[in-house]
């Protein structure tokens, strides 16, 4: 293979909700077919991340208990994780994941999990109600549209600087009131898509990768992988 990218699994062992870990059998799937391998590492409770090694980063989903867990663990990480993304380095959190990189979660006891605060969004909590279902969004900027499942208590609201994933065509997305979905800042997406969302979204895994390799290798002609058609999964 000619690029290779280093893969940050944050929290993999905690955050997996419906096998977000998925995304990284998608990710390796495109990947050789664009001529890269991947190594992935998982960091967990404890464990340095070195912004420095790491190409692009995956944070998945989970429970309100396991990210209570996570939630304390944050603080020995947040500037690694705020140098990561100011470095442009793309980033996919899912639903839990995408939460904490947020300002906080309020859980569904009313209890506040304060996140890494790298991204401005807070995510509130609605009483005895979850948003759960198949969901379709459309991405503005690229007319893409993306297919998935949610399943959340939390209710997200973006903040400045962080443009919505997508509209939401079909279910409710980060709080049912706004039509927003997932948040875009930087090279972080966000979304409340669960599963190996780029199982169901290759030209979203492909924009993902062609990010990581186009950060790393600045001088590399990548139309070869810009030219990957990618049939749809759903
Ligand atoms: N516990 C969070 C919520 O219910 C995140 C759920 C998830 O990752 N599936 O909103």
């Amino acid at each position: 293979m000619q690029y290779h990218l280093n893969l940050a699994h944050l929290y993999g062992d905690l955050l997996n909700t419906y096998s977000d870990i998925g995304n990284i059998l998608v990710l390796k799937y495109y990947a050789k077919q664009m001529d890269t391998d991947i190594d992935v590492q998982i960091i967990s409770l404890d464990d340095d991340f070195d912004p420095d090694k790491f190409d692009f980063a995956l944070f998945g989903g989970g429970q309100d208990y396991e990210q209570t867990i996570v939630s304390r663990d944050l603080p020995n990480k947040a500037a690694a994780i705020k140098k990561f993304i100011n470095d442009d380095k793309p980033m996919l959190a899912v639903c839990g994941g995408y939460q904490l990189l947020g300002q906080y979660y309020i859980g569904a006891d009313g209890k506040k999990i304060p996140g890494v605060g790298a991204l401005p969004h807070r995510t509130e909590t609605q009483v005895n109600n979850r948003f759960i279902g198949d969901i379709r969004i459309r991405n503005e900027e690229t007319g893409e549209e993306y297919h998935g499942f949610e399943n959340h208590n939390g209710m997200t609201f973006l903040g400045e600087g962080e443009r919505p994933l997508g509209k939401v065509i079909e279910g409710h997305g980060n709080n049912g009131q706004d039509g927003s979905e997932g948040a875009i800042y930087k090279n972080v997406f966000g979304t409340y898509f669960h599963g190996p969302v780029l199982a169901r979204n290759g030209n979203l895994a492909k924009r993902f990768l062609l990010l990581a390799l186009k950060n790393k290798y600045p001088d590399a002609d990548f139309s070869q992988q810009e030219a990957l058609e990618i049939k749809p999964t759903y």
